[in-house]
């Protein structure tokens, strides 16, 4: 597994995480319940993919629950990610849905904690000044956001004053181009991680579609011996800000995606796909 830095801190994480969303609630048609689900997640830690994002919204904190479970004993080699709620940004509802999230994670830090949306209607930077009180206490690590437009993100970044805001996690993937006009060379120029959330497209990558782009996808697909999605998602982390999180309860999905790593792509099939899928 390759790793990026995090933002302009000296924290590494790797290419790919795993993502969360419908753990512990839903999940998929393959999942038995809890066990199945922190399996596959243990899985996803087991083929180096260290990183696990989840938020206190995710099935009512319940997938919290389960990432702790998936965890346990290994809680200083995986990186947590988690996420407050856009309706828990004044400052003493940051601090106790910290408090709550930090419980159901079973940890005493979280390494990096977003705001999971903008919420116009709270100041961004009496929000931040929690976050940094989290990280003076060391109950956080690194402060992120999530969904923020550019505008928004400098806004943040400008009510920093001790910490840096190091990620913000926004869609992206071959079929969901919409932050290559402006968050993406934003985020390269101030050191920001892009993480992308649903880089396949919800699975839908692997299903393919009518059309050129497809063809396109398969011949390179098919060059490197690999699959649309791992095809999908190494072109994402071969762009420079950006790691990715695919989320898959079942464990041939997790076996996958943890192929999607570890070997490159040339420029010229990366261009192909840019183009074919712009
Ligand atoms: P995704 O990762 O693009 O896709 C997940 C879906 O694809 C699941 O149905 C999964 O099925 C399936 N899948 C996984 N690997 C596959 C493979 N190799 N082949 C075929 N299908 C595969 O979508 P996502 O869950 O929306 O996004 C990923 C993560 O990003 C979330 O879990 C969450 O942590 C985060 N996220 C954040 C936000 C935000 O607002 N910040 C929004 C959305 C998502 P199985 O589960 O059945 O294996």
């Amino acid at each position: 597994m390759e790793f990026k830095e995090l933002g302009k801190s000296d924290a590494k994480i790797p290419v790919l995480g795993v993502g969360t969303w419908g753990i512990g609630g839903f999940s998929s048609r393959h999942s038995g319940g809890d066990d199945d689900d922190a399996r596959a997640l243990r899985l996803g830690f087991d083929l180096e993919m260290r990183f696990v994002d989840t938020a206190e919204v995710y099935a009512r904190g319940h997938s919290e629950e389960v990432v702790a479970k998936a965890v346990k004993s290994q809680r200083e080699s995986v990186f947590i990610a988690t996420k407050v709620s856009p309706e828990n940004l004044h400052y003493a509802d940051v601090i106790r849905s910290c408090q709550s999230s930090l419980k159901r994670l079973e940890t005493s830090f979280i390494d990096l904690y977003q705001v999971h949306w903008p919420n116009t209607s709270i100041p961004i930077a009496e929000t931040m000044k929690a976050m940094e009180h989290l990280v003076a206490e060391g109950r956080i690590r690194h402060i992120g956001v999530s969904n923020f437009s550019v505008q928004q993100t400098r806004e943040a970044q400008e009510a920093l004053s001790k910490s840096t805001l190091d990620s913000n996690q926004v869609e992206y993937s071959l079929v969901d181009r919409s932050i290559e006009d402006g968050l993406l060379p934003y985020a390269d120029k101030e050191h920001i991680t892009v993480i992308a959330y649903s880089p396949i497209a919800r699975g839908q990558i692997s299903k393919g579609g009518r059309g050129e782009r497809w063809q396109v996808l398969d011949k390179i697909a098919s060059r490197y011996g690999k699959t649309r999605t791992q095809v999908a998602l190494n072109w994402l982390i071969a762009k420079k800000p950006v790691v990715a999180i695919p989320k898959a309860a079942s464990l041939n999905h997790v076996r996958e995606n943890a192929g999607a790593a570890g070997w490159q792509m040339s420029l010229e099939d990366q261009e192909a796909l840019d183009r074919a899928f712009k």
